[in-house]
């Protein structure tokens, strides 16, 4: 089943489509492909008890962008979880749910982009 989604893409990701559909813990350090993350449970050193990444210092990251149902919701996680310039990339797209994100926010993948906007165009449309 397909509904439309909204999120917030980082200009330095790469581009939006569903091949680069992974998500990973804001602010985490990737894997040179983007499907992984680099694990926090851990540390250098300790690294063979971790039961998270079982030893690796890896952690795979969750299939589908995260994203959010409404545009009212999307809004309230980016203040909680963000500091959002005017320009920052906005992104509604219709896709298909492939489950929930580190922070219960929906995963998704993307099958079509409705619209592309930015950041201060969105709230001052939306609010
Ligand atoms: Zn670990």
């Amino acid at each position: 089943m397909t509904e439309v989604f909204y999120r917030v893409q980082p200009d330095d990701s790469p581009e939006f489509s569903a091949a680069n559909a992974w998500s990973a813990l804001w602010g985490s350090v990737r894997s040179e492909d983007g499907t992984q993350t680099e694990c926090t449970s851990c540390q250098e050193g300790t690294r063979e008890d971790c039961s998270i990444c079982d030893g690796t210092g890896w952690e795979d990251c969750l299939h589908g962008y995260s994203c959010c149902d409404t545009v009212e919701e999307l809004i309230a996680y980016m203040k909680q979880h963000a500091v959002m310039g005017d320009d920052d990339r906005v992104i509604v797209f219709e896709g298909t749910r492939t489950g929930t994100g580190f922070d219960g926010e929906a995963l998704a993948v993307p099958s079509r982009v409705i619209e592309e906007t930015t950041w201060s165009e969105f709230l001052t449309r939306n609010t």
